[in-house]
């Protein structure tokens, strides 16, 4: 059943108001305030008045003063109010709609017109509350659907780490020619699917408003060049040249999100060696010295403990020799989702996220990104990249004792810019040359696939460890064993892994303290913070790779010290 319109009267004379009730009680739900005050009451607890019609002249607050009120309350302002007043002078019409009335009729009226009004009025009052329920349920519903894609990528990150951890293993055992090909398949697919889904992630936070930048101190050259050591083979498989030309005036360390700029510039470099089938990849990194933003300075200082000086606008240019990018598709690009047309999609693959993430960052960072290209085969495109960063002060000393402000050199990739596909180098999986010692492990894991991954992965570095399911096991095992190190999972059944991080770090001081090392499918930095704010050491996304794993080890037993507790 359709719910009948609710109409609130307000007027100082009660003979008005029981005159107006008479007429239109079959209509509508009617409420009758006798002055300002009473009216502003109930409008406050009624929230479904449709129309209110508004004297003007009345004892204490008078009907422009009411009007100036409702405006000035969010939660009132949208209320359709009809003014009904003896005032006939074009002043107080002009004066009521300024304050937002939404119509004037003179007293006396013609019952047939303000029955027409009213019905215009209240018919718009429910045409705005169902826009605004619309509203609210398409915004809940895209929650909802961000919510599902993060849970989506976590739980396809699970198995995902034991494809891509076991295929690793597989790659240490002795293996004939064709199965080390099926392998690498294997891999690579698994690495394609990571990446995916982190897009996915990112994309997915990036709509609910949660992608954020984590600034810390970092060296440009190395974020840079940790950026092309992931996209060089590629280019060289497809015998591209790639070159980089860091400008050497640009200060050797800033402070930003490191690991969001790498991203940046792997979606960029990726993308020019997908669409270049000959020629050349060019990544140029420029900057100059821009007038300081406190709102910057402020986030770096706070994000990175440092007093930062100088803010740097940056510009990155990549620039290939590949396909090029017709000029009516360009301004598109940059929308989730897009590519250039079907059959791209078809040829190349890919999901149309990348640029819709880079462009996201890049705004995050104070900045943009654009594209140039003729369009036409050969001529290539150019991706422009810009962002604004602080540079770390000259003479605080860098963690090798250096006070460098300039990166003086190129990078090294362009040394072995055309390589023969022949002699690509595998990934690097030999034993490590540098085995982390002998420490007493605990990997704390409740599911058996991943429990096998990290158990196989430590036994290639020569280590061991003991398995706990649980937090609560694991808490029960650092009190009775010494542990120099917990692999602890995040999510566990009965006690998570951050609230048993929590209970080990309480425990009495003659426990010795573990590092304590997350492993954890959810990539966010708030499962990070909260790691972190647990008294964990360290954090390292599932799936654990080897290298990353040594990295871990040598840490914990150099003795690095607890960055949180
Ligand atoms: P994806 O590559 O996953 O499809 P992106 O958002 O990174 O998603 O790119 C969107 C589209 O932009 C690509 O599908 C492609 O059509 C076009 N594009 C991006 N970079 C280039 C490039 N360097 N040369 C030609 N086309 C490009």
């Amino acid at each position: 059943m359709v719910q009948r319109p609710t109409l609130l009267i307000v007027d100082d004379e009660q003979s008005i108001r029981e005159f107006i009730h008479e007429i239109f009680k079959d209509q509508y739900d009617i409420l009758q305030a006798a002055d300002g005050t009473d009216a502003l009451v109930m409008l406050e607890s009624e929230e479904t008045i449709d129309v209110v019609l508004l004297d003007i002249m009345m004892p204490g607050l008078d009907g422009f003063e009411v009007l100036e009120i409702l405006q000035s309350n969010p939660h009132l302002a949208h209320l359709r109010v009809i003014m009904l007043s003896a005032k006939s002078d074009v002043d107080s019409k002009v004066r009521a709609f300024a304050a937002g009335a939404v119509d004037f009729v003179n007293k006396p009226f013609e019952v047939g017109e303000l029955a027409a009004r009213l019905n215009t009025q209240a018919r718009l009052s429910r045409a705005d509350a169902e826009l605004k329920q619309a509203k609210s349920d398409a915004e809940s519903a895209n929650r909802a659907k961000s919510e599902f894609l993060a849970n989506m990528s976590h739980e396809i990150r699970t198995p995902l780490n034991a494809i891509i951890g076991m295929s690793e293993l597989l790659t240490t055992t002795p293996l004939d020619v064709t199965q080390r090909d099926y392998v690498d398949i294997i891999e690579t697919s698994g690495n394609a699917l990571l990446f995916l889904i982190n897009d996915i992630l990112d994309y997915s936070k990036i709509e609910a408003g949660m992608l954020e930048l984590h600034p810390l101190r970092f060296v440009l050259q190395e974020c840079v060049q940790g950026a092309l050591d992931l996209v060089k083979n590629k280019a060289w498989e497809k015998q591209l040249r790639l070159t980089v030309e860091l400008d050497p005036s640009l200060p050797h360390e800033f402070v930003g999100d490191d690991h969001r700029l790498r991203q940046i510039i792997v979606n960029l470099v990726s993308n020019a060696v997908k669409f270049t089938e000959r020629g050349s990849i060019a990544l140029a990194l420029t900057g100059q010295e821009a007038s300081s933003s406190p709102a910057l300075l402020g986030g770096a200082t706070a994000a990175g403990g440092l007093e930062a000086e100088r803010v740097y606008r940056l510009v990155l240019t990549v620039r290939d020799t590949g396909v090029g990018i017709p000029r009516e598709a360009q301004s598109r690009l940059f929308q989730k989702f897009t590519q250039v047309d079907a059959s791209t999609t078809r040829r190349y693959g890919g999901t149309g996220l990348g640029l819709a993430i880079c462009r996201r960052l890049s705004e995050l960072m104070g900045g943009s990104i654009d594209v140039e290209s003729a369009g036409v085969p050969g001529l290539g495109s150019t991706f422009r990249c810009t962002w604004s960063m602080p540079a770390v002060r000259q003479g605080q000393a860098t963690e090798s004792g250096s006070d460098s402000v300039s990166c003086g050199r190129a990078l090294v990739v362009e040394d072995r810019a055309v390589r023969d596909p022949a002699v690509t180098p595998a990934l690097d999986l030999d034993p490590p040359t540098d085995p982390p010692p002998r420490l007493r492990i605990l990997l704390a894991e409740d599911n058996p696939i991943n429990q096998m991954v990290a158990l196989k992965l430590l036994k290639h570095l020569g280590l061991q460890a003991d398995i706990v399911n649980n937090g609560a096991e694991a808490v029960a095992a650092v009190r009775q064993n010494v542990y120099d190190v917990i692999l602890m999972d995040v999510q566990m059944p009965e006690l998570d892994g951050i609230s048993a991080s929590r209970q080990i770090r309480q425990l009495p001081p003659s426990h010795r303290q573990p590092r304590i090392i997350a492993l954890t499918a959810n990539a966010t930095a708030d499962d990070r913070q909260a790691c972190l704010d647990a008294g964990m050491n360290d954090f390292a996304t599932k799936p654990i790779r080897m290298e990353k794993l040594v990295e871990l080890l040598h840490q914990g037993a150099f003795g690095d010290p607890v960055r949180s507790a």
